[in-house]
């Protein structure tokens, strides 16, 4: 009787303590080398599922804007045409891993983000990382150097786990299309508040979103300014405040 009393308060502090985990988003900048001085952004664009926007795609062809591409293995699967555009265009596209199923790395299936339920525990993290990166390894004959968890939030333990497994986590500083929510307009007012070291966040699995569009537009206002564009494989970057 006396060991049951003392049970129930050690189980309600453990409750608690995990609900009191909170995931963080990653913002990071671009950590440019000393003496650079020209205008340099990454553009990142995640292709969680879904399809894909050939017209964003072709713009960056066309531009030779390069971005670092986010591919789950389930986009990759659902999207034979799409990954064939992105490697005939190697010199442009750099793909990275956004995970198998796109489960965000929050720790508990009883938690979500973003309407998205986290994975059961570390063991399914792993998983979904290293699924997720066999599938890029297959896709484009490369293994991943980056990882992006599904909405970019994660859990302090679930980040030590991603990196110890030997990924760069990959976070941003300007979010440009909100999940590919935002209107042409909006993602313009985004972008037009670029700076240089900046890595950016939009998607390129959305073709009926109007993300293509006010991309295109926002990066072309970019180029004029004289920006250019690296992706994240060799970059180094560095942590920063939200924006
Ligand atoms: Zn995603």
């Amino acid at each position: 009787m006396k060991s049951a009393f003392l049970l129930i308060p050690v189980m309600l502090s453990s409750l608690a303590a995990a609900a009191d985990v909170q995931p963080v988003e990653l913002h990071q900048q671009l950590s440019l080398p000393a003496g650079v001085t020209d205008k340099v952004v990454a553009l990142t664009l995640d292709a969680c599922g879904g399809g894909f926007d050939a017209d964003l795609a072709n713009f960056l062809i066309e531009r030779r804007i390069q971005a670092t591409i986010f591919a789950t293995r389930r986009w990759i699967r659902r999207n034979p045409d799409g990954l064939a555009v992105l490697k005939a265009h190697a010199d442009l596209f750099d793909i990275e891993d956004h995970g198998a199923n796109h489960l965000p790395a929050i720790i508990g299936a009883d938690r979500s983000v973003y309407g998205l339920a986290g994975v059961a525990d570390l063991k399914q993290l792993k998983r979904e990382v290293s699924g997720g990166a066999d599938a890029v390894k297959a896709a484009t004959g490369t293994a991943p150097r980056w990882y992006r968890g599904a909405t970019g939030e994660y859990d302090p333990e679930a980040l030590k786990t991603i990196e110890a497994m030997g990924y760069k986590v990959a976070g941003f500083s300007v979010n440009a299309d909100s999940g590919a929510t935002l209107a042409k307009k909006q993602i313009l007012r985004r972008l037009k508040k670029v700076r240089s070291g900046d890595i950016i966040i939009a998607h390129l699995n959305k073709p009926a979103s109007d993300t293509g569009e006010g991309m295109a537009e926002g990066l072309q206002l970019l180029l004029d300014e004289g920006y250019r564009f690296v992706t994240l494989r060799d970059a180094q970057v560095v942590p920063v405040g939200g924006r």
